[in-house]
C-alpha cells in the first residue's frame, strides 16, 4: 500500500508528507485520466451511432472536453514528479474550471450540477494545506454568483452556505489527519530508534561472542587432553585437535555423531563399552573411569554442564575430557604384579614363622620356661600383624588389577556376627571396651553374598574401632533399611574422625594422624579395601563421625534371597 504511493523522482525522500500527496495527485491524475479516455471512447461511440450528431454543439464540447482533461491529466501527472503542490494546485483549478463548462449555468448555479463545486473544496484541505478548503469554498461561491448574475438568477444562498459548512468540516478532518500523521511520524522516527539501537547491540554481542568463541577455540586446541563437548541427545558438537590424536581417528569421526558411534568402535572394549553406556545413562555427575581404546588406556570424566541464568538449572550438555593412561596404567599394572609376588612369597616364610613359634609355645621341641612362651606369643602376634598387613596389600594389589572377584553364595548374616565376636571378642576384652551385636527381625535369615569378603569388611570396621577408642562400647548391627537393601552398621564410643578428614578417610595409604595409628599398627589400606569391595558389591559406605563422641560406618548392599528361601518365606 505505502509502496504504490511512493514516486518515482522524489526529491525529499524524508518528507513523507510530500509523499503522501504525490500519491493522491498520481491517483486522482490516472483516476481523471481514465474517466476522461472512457469518455472519449463513449462519445466515440455514440457518434458511430448517431454520425448525424457530428454537428451538435453539445457533442463538440464534451469531445473537446475529454481531450483537454486527457492533455491536463497527463501534464499533472508529470508535474507531479518535480512538484506535487504545483500539480495539486493545477489539478483543483482544472476541476474548476471543468466544473465551469460540465453543464448549463441554471444548473450549475442553482441546479443538478451544483454538487460539482464540492469536489474541490473537499479535496483541495487533503492535496494543499487544511485551510484551503476555504478557499476553494469562496472560489466556487464567487463562481455561483457570476454564472447566477450571467443568466440572470439568483444565486443560491443555502448551497453557498453549504460549501463553507463542507470547507469546515474538511479543514477540521484535513487538520486532525495532519496531527495523526505528524504524531504517527514521531513514534515511527522513535521506533526506528529503537530498531537502530537493538540492532546495534545485537551486532556488538554477536561480535563479542564470536570473539570469545575464538579464544576458547584456541584455549581448547591447546590442551594436551583430549575434549568433546557433548549437547543434551550427545551429539558431539565440538572437540580438539589432541582427541583425534589420542584416539587416532579423523575429527569428522567424532564431531557431529552421536556418542553411540564411537562407543560402538571396534576399538573399544566390552568392558569399557558398559561403562561408556553407564555414563551416558546416568543422570548424576558420572565419576572419572579408566577405558580399553586398542593398545591405550585412556582416562575419562565428564561434568555436566548447566546453564544458572535462566529460572533453575538447564542441561546444556556435558563436557568429556579423555587423558591418555597408558604409561600410568602400565606402571600401576607392574606395582600390582611386584607387590603381588612380593606379598605372596613374604606369606610362605612368615606363615612359617608363625607354625615353629606355636611349636615352641606348645613345647613340642622340649618344656620351656614363661619367659620363653611369652617371647614365642610375641613373635606370634607380630607375625599375625605382619600377615595381616601382607594380606591387605595382596587384596590391594588385586583390586587395583581387577582381579578380586566376589563369589555370590546362599549365607546367613547371623554366621558373620558369630565370627566377628570369635576373632576380635579377645583384643575387644584385653582394651576393656564392649562388643555388643544384634540383627534386626526384617532381614531374612539366609542371603545371598561373598560371606569371606563380608567377614573381611566387618572385621576390618570392628578392628579399627578397637584400635581407636579407649573406653566404651562397639556396636554392630545387621538391618534392613527399606525393601531390596540390607546394612552392617559399625558404631563406637571412640575419638572419632576430624570432619576435614572424612571426604578422604577411604583413601588408600590415608592415615588420620600418622603417629598416632602407627601405635595400632595398620597403614591406611583398611579402609580403602572395604570401600572397594563394597564397591564390587554394587553397595555403598558411609561414615558419620564426631571427634571423641565415636564414630559410625554403614554399609549398604543390595539384598537378595535364595530361591529355596524365598519359597520357604512365601509359604510362612
Ligand atoms: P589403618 O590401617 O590405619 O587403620 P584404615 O584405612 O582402616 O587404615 O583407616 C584409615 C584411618 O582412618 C585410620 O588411620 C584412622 O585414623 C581413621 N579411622 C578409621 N576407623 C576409625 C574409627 N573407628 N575411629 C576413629 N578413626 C578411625
Amino acid at each position: 500500500m505505502q509502496k504504490s504511493l511512493i514516486p518515482d523522482i522524489n526529491p525529499d525522500p524524508t518528507d513523507s508528507e510530500e509523499i503522501r500527496r504525490r500519491g493522491l495527485i498520481r491517483i486522482l491524475a490516472l483516476g481523471l485520466l481514465v474517466l476522461s479516455l472512457l469518455a472519449l471512447m463513449t462519445i466515440i461511440v455514440f457518434l458511430f451511432i448517431y454520425p448525424e450528431q457530428w454537428h451538435d454543439k453539445e457533442i463538440l464540447l464534451a469531445i473537446v472536453s475529454s481531450i483537454a482533461a486527457t492533455i491536463t491529466s497527463v501534464v499533472i501527472y508529470q508535474i507531479n514528479k518535480y512538484s506535487s503542490k504545483t500539480a495539486s494546485l493545477l489539478l483543483l483549478l482544472l476541476f474548476v474550471t471543468a466544473s465551469i463548462f460540465s453543464d448549463t449555468p441554471e444548473q450549475l448555479a442553482d441546479g443538478r450540477s451544483l454538487f460539482i463545486f464540492t469536489i474541490p473544496i473537499a479535496i483541495s484541505s487533503l492535496l494543499l494545506f487544511p485551510l484551503a478548503s476555504f478557499i476553494f469554498a469562496a472560489l466556487s461561491s464567487i463562481i455561483i454568483v457570476f454564472l447566477a448574475h450571467s443568466v440572470p438568477t439568483t444565486p443560491n444562498p443555502v448551497a453557498i452556505v453549504g460549501f463553507f459548512m463542507l470547507a469546515i468540516v474538511s479543514w477540521l478532518s484535513a487538520s486532525s489527519l495532519d496531527r495523526a500523521l505528524r504524531e504517527l511520524r514521531v513514534i515511527n522516527a522513535n521506533l526506528d530508534q529503537v530498531v537502530i539501537e537493538r540492532t546495534q547491540a545485537l551486532a556488538e554481542s554477536l561480535s563479542r561472542e564470536r570473539i570469545e568463541a575464538g579464544r576458547n577455540q584456541a584455549i581448547l586446541n591447546c590442551i594436551a587432553d583430549g575434549v568433546v563437548v557433548f549437547d543434551r541427545k550427545w551429539n558431539a558438537i565440538l572437540a580438539n585437535p589432541a582427541l583425534k590424536g589420542m584416539l587416532d581417528l579423523p575429527i569428522e569421526l567424532i564431531v557431529n555423531k552421536n556418542f553411540r558411534d564411537l562407543i560402538e568402535h571396534p576399538r573399544l572394549s566390552p568392558r569399557s563399552r558398559g561403562l561408556l553406556y553407564a555414563m551416558m545413562e546416568h543422570d548424576t555427575q558420572p565419576p572419572s573411569f579408566r577405558v580399553e581404546w586398542g593398545r591405550k588406556t585412556l582416562s575419562i570424566s565428564a561434568a555436566q554442564v548447566y546453564d544458572h541464568s535462566k529460572d533453575g538449572d538447564t542441561n546444556l550438555g556435558t563436557v568429556t575430557v579423555f587423558r591418555d593412561f597408558t604409561r600410568e596404567a602400565e606402571v600401576e599394572r607392574l606395582k600390582s604384579t611386584f607387590v603381588a609376588i612380593v606379598s605372596h612369597e613374604l606369606r610362605t616364610p612368615l606363615n612359617a614363622i608363625l607354625g615353629y613359634a606355636e611349636m615352641f609355645k606348645e613345647s613340642v621341641y622340649g618344656p620351656m620356661n614363661q619367659k620363653q612362651v611369652n617371647m614365642a606369643e610375641r613373635i606370634m602376634k607380630n607375625t599375625q600383624r605382619l600377615l595381616g598387613l601382607i594380606n591387605d596389600l595382596l587384596d590391594q594389589a588385586q583390586m587395583e588389577a581387577g582381579k578380586l572377584t566376589i563369589q555370590m553364595a546362599p549365607m546367613k548374616p547371623a554366621e558373620l556376627l558369630e565370627n566377628v565376636h570369635s576373632v576380635l571378642d579377645q583384643s575387644v576384652q584385653e582394651k576393656g571396651l564392649r562388643l555388643t551385636s544384634e540383627i534386626e527381625d526384617n532381614l531374612p535369615e539366609v542371603i545371598n553374598g561373598d560371606s569371606a569378603r563380608l567377614q573381611q569388611i566387618l572385621v576390618n570396621l570392628v578392628n579399627n574401632g578397637v584400635k581407636f577408642t579407649d573406653h566404651g562400647v562397639l556396636h554392630v548391627r545387621l538391618f534392613c533399611p527399606y525393601s531390596g537393601r540390607w546394612g552392617i552398621e559399625v558404631s563406637d564410643t571412640g575419638r572419632g574422625i576430624p570432619e576435614s578428614e572424612l571426604p578422604y578417610i577411604f583413601d588408600t595409604f590415608r592415615q588420620v594422624d600418622g603417629a598416632a595409628t602407627r601405635v595400632h599398627g595398620g597403614f591406611g589400606l583398611g579402609l580403602s579395601i572395604v570401600k572397594q569391595l563394597v564397591n564390587l558389591m554394587n553397595g555403598e559406605v558411609k561414615v558419620k563421625s564426631k571427634v571423641d563422641r565415636g564414630s559410625t560406618f554403614t554399609v549398604t548392599l543390595p539384598l537378595t534371597v535364595p530361591e529355596a528361601d524365598m519359597e520357604k518365606r512365601r509359604m510362612l
